[in-house]
C-alpha cells in the first residue's frame, strides 16, 4: 500500500488532484450526512437514545472483564467455540490454523474492519489461502487492490465508470458498460458461485450479547448470511468493545446504528448468530489489539464506544475533501484519527492535526464520544511525546518567545504589514502552502493595538 510513507497532508494533496473527484466525494457524502439528520428528526426520542448508549456503553467499559467472560461462559454453553487473540498476530494464526486444519484454501469474507486492522488478507494470501470478500463495496477495492477508504462505504472514493472497468477486466462486463444495476446483478452472479463452492466463511460482529452468548452481524447486502449459512465453517472477528450487556440493549443501538450510517431506519439484515447448526462450527475471536492499552487511557477511553456507523466521517470536513486513504490507516476519519495514534503514536502522529476541531464529529456521533475533544487531547500528547515534526516544532518555539514579547510581537506585526504591502512574493510563494489556494486579503494599515491607542 503506498500510503504508508506519506502523511495525512501528502496523501491528501494527491487526492485534490483530482479536483472532480473531490467535489462529488464531497457532495456525496454531505448528501448522505442529510439523510441521516432527516431519519434523526423523525425520532423525537433521538438524544434520549444517544444518551442511553453512551450510558450503555460506559458500563460496558468499567465492567469489560465481567462482560466477556459471561459471554464466553455462555457461547460455549451454546455450542460457539471461543478463542482469544492479544494482538493481531495472534488473530490471524487463529484463522489460519482453523483453515489449515480442516484442509481450506478458500474463505469468503463480509465485511469487517478488525480483520482490515489485523490486514488478515494479506496474511492469509501469503500462506496460499485466497480470500473473497463479499460485500460489493468491499470487493471493488478488493479487485482494485486498494483498502477500503469508508467503513461502511468501502468504495465512495471510486467513480461508476472505474469501478464499470474494474469489472469488465476482472468479471468480463461490456467494456463502458458502467450502468449500476447491471455491474450489480453481475456482482451478485459471481459472488453466488463463491458462495456455494466455499467451505469457510468470516465475518466481523456488531454487537455481542454477554446475556445470551449470542452475536450479531449487521449487513445491508445479506452477504454475510449466505457466507456463514453455506460454508462448514464460520469464524466471527469481534473486538473486545463490541459487547453488550443484555438483548434488550439491542434495540437501542440498531435504532442509532443505520440511522447514523445512512438515514435507514434499520439494516437490512441484523442477523442473530447463536448456536451452530448440526455437524457445523462456529468459532468467535475476541481480539484485544490495543484496546486495553487505550481503556487505560483516561482521556481516549471513550473512543472505545464506537459502533463504526460513519457518521462521523461523512460530516467531516476535512474527510470529505482529503479522502478515507489519506489517513494510511485502516479506519479513517475522525474515530481513526483518535483511535490509530494509540497503536502507534509515532507513525499516526499527522492524524490528529488532520481536523478543524469543528466539532460536527462529536455532534453527530450516536454514542457521544467527544471525538473533537480527543483530537485536541491527542495532539498535546504527541507534542509532549516528541512526535511532532520538527518544523511545526520550531515554529512553535519562535511563536512562544514572539507572544512571550510585546517587543518583539509589536516588532514582528509592524515588519509583516510591510513585507505584505511591498515584497508579498517573500510570503506569499510556491514554498508556502497556505497560499496554495487562498488569496491573500490586503494588509491594515494599523494593528489592533496601534487602532485602540488612538480611539479608546
Ligand atoms: S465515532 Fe461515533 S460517529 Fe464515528 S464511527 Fe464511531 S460511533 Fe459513528
Amino acid at each position: 500500500m503506498i500510503t504508508e510513507t506519506k502523511d495525512h497532508a501528502a496523501l491528501a494533496d494527491d487526492f485534490n488532484k483530482d479536483e472532480d473527484r473531490v467535489n462529488w466525494h464531497d457532495e456525496t457524502l454531505w448528501w448522505i450526512r442529510q439523510k441521516r439528520d432527516k431519519a434523526v428528526n423523525r425520532l423525537p426520542d433521538w438524544e434520549l437514545l444517544r444518551d442511553t448508549a453512551s450510558a450503555i456503553k460506559d458500563n460496558v467499559l468499567s465492567n469489560l472483564s465481567a462482560y466477556l467472560q459471561e459471554f464466553e461462559m455462555k457461547a460455549q454453553n451454546n455450542g460457539i467455540i471461543v478463542h482469544w487473540a492479544a494482538d493481531a498476530e495472534a488473530h490471524n494464526k487463529i484463522v489460519l490454523d482453523l483453515l489449515n486444519a480442516k484442509g481450506i484454501k478458500q474463505m469468503v469474507k463480509s465485511k469487517s474492519m478488525l480483520t482490515e486492522e489485523c490486514h488478515l488478507n494479506e496474511y492469509l494470501e501469503d500462506n496460499n489461502i485466497e480470500v473473497i470478500d463479499s460485500d460489493l463495496g468491499e470487493r471493488i477495492v478488493q479487485l482494485a487492490k486498494e483498502p477500503p477508504s469508508h467503513i461502511v462505504l468501502p468504495c465512495i472514493h471510486k467513480k461508476k465508470e472505474e469501478i464499470g472497468e474494474l469489472f469488465h477486466l476482472h468479471l468480463g462486463t461490456a467494456k463502458g458498460n458502467a450502468d449500476p444495476q447491471y455491474l450489480t446483478e453481475t456482482a451478485r452472479q459471481h459472488l453466488r458461485d463463491i458462495f456455494m463452492t466455499r467451505r469457510a466463511a468470516l465475518t466481523g460482529v456488531n454487537f455481542a450479547i454477554a446475556e445470551t452468548g449470542e452475536f450479531v452481524v449487521c449487513t445491508n447486502e445479506g452477504n454475510a448470511d449466505m457466507g456463514a449459512h453455506l460454508a462448514d465453517i464460520h469464524i466471527a472477528s469481534m473486538g473486545i468493545e463490541k459487547i453488550i450487556p443484555e438483548r434488550k440493549h439491542l434495540g437501542v443501538f440498531l435504532r442509532l446504528l443505520t440511522r447514523s450510517a445512512t438515514g435507514q431506519p434499520i439494516t437490512t439484515y441484523s442477523s442473530h448468530y447463536s448456536k451452530p447448526r448440526d455437524s457445523k462450527e462456529i468459532h468467535i475471536i475476541i481480539v484485544d489489539n490495543g484496546r486495553s492499552k487505550q481503556l487505560g487511557r483516561a482521556d481516549f477511553r471513550n473512543s472505545l464506544k464506537c459502533i463504526r456507523c460513519g457518521a462521523c466521517m461523512n460530516t467531516c470536513p476535512v474527510y470529505r475533501r482529503s479522502g478515507g486513504h489519506s489517513y494510511h490507516n485502516a479506519i479513517s476519519g475522525p474515530i481513526g484519527a483518535i483511535l490509530a495514534p494509540n497503536l502507534d503514536m509515532e507513525k499516526f502522529a499527522d492524524l490528529p492535526f488532520a481536523s478543524t476541531l469543528c466539532g460536527s464529529c462529536s455532534n453527530v456521533c450516536p454514542v457521544k464520544i467527544d471525538i473533537h475533544q480527543q483530537l485536541y487531547k491527542w495532539r498535546q500528547v504527541i507534542v509532549q511525546n516528541g512526535h511532532a515534526p520538527a518544523a511545526k516544532k520550531a515554529a512553535m518555539k519562535l511563536m512562544s518567545i514572539t507572544l512571550s514579547s510585546p517587543f518583539l510581537y509589536h516588532t514582528g506585526g509592524k515588519a509583516g504589514r510591510l513585507i505584505l504591502r511591498f515584497a508579498p512574493f517573500a510570503v506569499n510563494n510556491r514554498f508556502n502552502p497556505w497560499f496554495k489556494q487562498r488569496d491573500m486579503p490586503a494588509p491594515p494599515d494599523q494593528s489592533f493595538g496601534e487602532w485602540y491607542a488612538k480611539n479608546r
